[in-house]
């Protein structure tokens, strides 16, 4: 019997780079909807980080005037919770040491871009990909969020990073290529992606700033690369791509449980691209 595979309606940067990473992990995720076995510290620090640089600029944007320690309290409160009642993969660190890395790194942000002049904090936005090499509409939209719109128009991408980046990384980044084509997409280029890495080194934290600016042309790349990745996707083939990766990967026993169907006997459901809605199942 065919077991059919419904796609999320949307696409994202993370699902596109999930899936250049590894398609099986791809398909625990977002297709199998599996429970990730643990959660990382740099998702749980990268997530605090995150909600605490939200924070201290909402209060900005509100007229109000945010103080440093109220800033880490609300990154101490959002770590534990990101770390509360699921299994976390500590490794070395633990719930202080992780704690007190990034109250150093949050510091170091506000220090550098506490005074930035930011407009938006988390602004949702939804782009259509259009093939550049047919013209044509792919089925499934791009849903993200842009961590930070400055009022010069800029966007800031902010990052946690355990090692400093440099330009060749941005060259083909999928997630600076997918914010870029979207802000070209919806306010007309050239856009300016501005991305905040937060390196953790342990006695050192520091802040690298790097500036993105592309016009539409400019993103043919990225275009292409995603439409490969979105048809790759569609054609619903998720095989493994077993790396040294495998050890920090969080499916890791569902990958080997075989929980996907025979790849012969599976059918991706496939999206309408003018009405973006998924045919109906077929009946049984
Ligand atoms: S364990 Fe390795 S091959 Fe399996 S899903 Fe995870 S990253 Fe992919």
């Amino acid at each position: 019997m065919q077991r059919s595979i419904r796609l999320p309606p949307t696409t994202s940067a993370s699902q596109l780079t999930c899936f250049t990473m590894c398609a099986r992990k791809f398909a625990c995720r977002y297709i199998l909807g599996i429970e990730p076995e643990f959660r990382s510290i740099q998702l749980i620090l990268g997530s605090a980080m995150h909600s605490a640089i939200g924070w201290w600029f909402e209060e900005r944007i509100a007229g109000r005037t945010p103080d440093v320690t109220t800033a880490e309290n609300v990154l101490a409160a959002d770590l534990q919770a990101g770390a509360a009642g699921v299994p976390v993969r500590w490794k070395t660190s633990t719930p202080e040491s992780l704690e007190a890395e990034a109250r150093k790194l949050l510091r170091v942000y506000l220090a550098e871009k506490g005074n930035l002049a930011v407009k938006s904090v988390e602004t949702p936005f939804q782009v259509d990909i259009v093939d550049p090499s047919t013209g044509e509409l792919l089925p499934r939209p791009m849903k993200g969020y842009f961590d930070l719109v400055l009022e010069d128009g800029r966007v800031v991408e902010l990052k946690t990073s355990s090692r400093g980046w440099n330009e060749h990384d941005l060259a083909r980044h999928l997630q600076v290529g997918a914010y870029s084509y979207a802000r070209n997409a919806l306010e007309g280029g050239p856009s300016k992606v501005e991305i905040h890495v937060l390196v953790k080194l342990k006695r050192e934290p520091r802040l690298e700033t790097f500036l993105v600016e592309r016009g539409e042309q400019q993103d043919d790349w990225w275009t292409a690369a995603a439409a490969e990745t979105e048809y790759a996707i569609a054609a619903g083939r998720f095989p493994p791509s077993p790396s040294q990766l495998c050890y920090e990967c969080e499916y890791a026993s569902a990958c080997l449980s075989g929980d996907l169907a025979p790849a012969s006997e599976r059918r991706v459901i496939p999206l309408r691209a003018r009405d973006r809605e998924p045919e109906p199942l077929p009946a049984g």
